[in-house]
């Protein structure tokens, strides 16, 4: 991960016609700008033990997670303050 790229533009002109129901519990877009709504994002859930905010919520987090192809962004809550997970070594 090189970190999260910045939005290189915003075009206010190119608003996409996005339905997202009053009470949302999510960001409104990820990390990279895409609209998140339903149908646009994937929810799963994360056991972690690691964040006391986690120990405190069933011992995980809910995960929300951009399905614009390509897109990696994905937002945790409560928010994810563990240690960074470590890569497996081969
Ligand atoms: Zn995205
Ligand atoms: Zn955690």
């Amino acid at each position: 991960m090189s970190g999260l790229a910045p939005l290189s533009k915003t075009c206010s002109d190119s608003v996409m016609d996005v339905q997202r129901p009053a009470n949302w519990p999510y960001p409104a877009r990820c990390h990279y700008g895409h609209e998140w709504a339903p149908g646009r994002v994937s929810v799963g859930w994360m056991t972690c033990s690691d964040c006391e905010a986690a120990r405190a919520n069933d011992n995980g987090h809910r995960w929300v997670s951009c399905r614009n192809k390509g897109c990696l962004s994905i937002w945790y809550d409560p928010p994810y303050t563990g240690p960074t997970p470590q890569l497996r070594q081969v």
